[in-house]
């Protein structure tokens, strides 16, 4: 029987691979431009990291996580960043070494649900988490950071849905609020909300099951129900997002389905993109009590993560790059065109003189394929066209007495004979002054 990759887990094979890199490449740029540096924590962390930061009834804990015993230890593989990224603060005291934290990460996660499009099973973030400011313009810079990450990318038709959750007491009266709410209609929710209902009502906002979705959009709005303090908290934010010119609507519906949330709750949807249900790119918010609980300073913090397979749908296509190498570097053999004599030990001259020369392009930055594997000349030129590489590079029994290349542009169908002494620099010359002359291609 074939073996077959886990179902909802997928292969990125070249050139597919380059996307992903230039999505990464983006993300690093914007994310050092506000300051923020990388941390890379393990994909495994211990089971009640999860479990007790995303909240015991929420869906990834109750039903989506990649759990394991070893060595007497229950182990998850990751399925979100920011608990391990909190988890890595406070072990390594990082509040008490400077005021604020900016850290990103990028990576695979682990979420055992039902696959779709946009919606996998390994499936990779990028994200950012900062540690130390309160304030509201904090959360404001991080949902611009998120946002011109997807405008430098191209996605247009961007929304972002703000909501607070307030903290503390607001919190409380809320779930009580909810709670009057949702009883009297209790029978006709779906039997997870039914499950949910005293445990943690907040949960059946977040609901996608149709026969909650009715009854979640007239529920009464946290907004109404925010203190003071709150308030004033997300009119920061919005008033400093106006003043970035970030456009935002408020969505009092806007629940998320995680514990660890406290105040500023906002997601980001590609409206353009053809991914349904999974038009969600961004999701993130303020949790302020997490570092604590993990036992760490009492330190405010705001994060987001935004998953790259649904950035990769809604970005628009641009032009790749497709030559895998610049220069094709061919030697021709005639013992092995006439096939006549077994292989010698060793290789010939021209394998030796085409292998040095595919050595110093490379450390002259070229890419370069080198083509040993003899047959007729013909044959080798039909392969360095496939290959779209721009030069052939020829080292032929005649090139090496005469201590030669023939150089031979792909396009032009030119040829010409260069000094096999420096014919790498020479080489290397033209094809920057090919490359000066085109399209930037795609960064990496
Ligand atoms: P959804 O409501 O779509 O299930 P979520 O609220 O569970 O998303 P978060 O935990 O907030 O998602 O993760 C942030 C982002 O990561 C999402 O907005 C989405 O872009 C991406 N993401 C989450 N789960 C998956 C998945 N299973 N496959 C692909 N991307 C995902
Ligand atoms: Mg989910």
């Amino acid at each position: 029987m074939k073996i077959r990759a886990v179902r909802g887990m997928n292969d990125i094979l070249p050139p597919e691979a380059k996307k992903w890199r230039r999505v990464e490449a983006v993300f690093r740029r914007v994310a050092e431009r506000y300051g923020y540096g990388e941390v890379r924590t393990p994909l495994i962390e211990d089971t009640s990291l999860f479990s007790k930061q995303m909240g015991e009834t929420s869906d990834v804990v109750e039903k989506e996580m990649y759990s394991f015993e070893r060595h007497g230890d229950s182990l998850t593989v990751r399925p979100e960043g920011t608990a391990g990224a909190a988890r890595a603060f406070v072990e390594h005291g990082v509040g008490a070494k400077e005021p604020v934290t900016r850290w990103y990460y990028l990576g695979p996660m682990f979420r055992g649900e039902r696959p779709a499009k946009g919606r996998y099973r390994q499936f990779h973030q990028v994200g950012c988490e900062l540690y130390g400011d309160p304030g509201p313009v904090s959360d404001a810079e991080m949902i611009e950071l998120a946002y011109r990450f997807l405008e430098e990318l191209g996605i247009g038709d961007l929304t972002v849905h703000l909501n607070s959750l307030g903290s503390g007491d607001t919190r409380a009266r809320y779930r009580k609020a909810l709670l009057d709410y949702f009883t009297p209609m209790a029978g006709s929710l779906s039997e997870d909300s039914q499950r949910r209902l005293e445990k943690n009502p907040l949960r059946i906002l977040d609901s996608k099951d149709a026969r909650d979705r009715d009854a979640a959009a007239k529920a009464p709005s946290i907004v109404d129900v925010l203190d003071e303090e709150d308030r004033r908290h997300f009119e920061g934010v919005k008033g400093a997002l106006s003043a970035m010119g970030i456009p935002f609507v408020v969505d009092p519906a806007l629940v998320r389905g995680l514990d660890y949330y406290t105040r500023t709750l906002f997601e980001i949807k590609a409206n353009g993109a053809d991914l349904g249900a999974q038009s969600t790119v961004c999701g993130g918010g303020r949790y302020d009590e997490m570092v604590e609980s993990l036992g760490g300073h009492k330190t405010p913090a705001i994060g987001f993560a935004m998953g790259v397979e649904r950035i990769l749908v809604a970005m628009p296509e641009v032009a790749q790059d497709e030559a895998k190498a610049s220069v094709y570097v061919v030697a021709v053999d005639e013992r092995a065109d006439a096939g006549a004599e077994p292989a010698p030990a060793g290789v010939s001259l021209q394998t030796a003189a085409a292998l040095r020369l595919g050595s110093e392009l490379r450390k002259r930055g070229i890419a370069c394929l080198v083509d040993a594997r003899g047959g007729k000349l013909k044959a080798m030129l039909k392969r360095a066209d496939a290959s779209g590489a721009k030069l052939c590079a020829i080292l032929g029994a005649d090139e090496i007495s005469r201590r030669e290349v023939t150089v031979k542009d792909l396009a032009a169908h030119a040829q010409d004979a260069v000094g096999l002494e420096g014919a790498a620099e020479v080489i290397a010359g033209r094809v920057r002054a090919k490359a000066g002359s085109q399209p930037a291609g795609v960064e990496h």
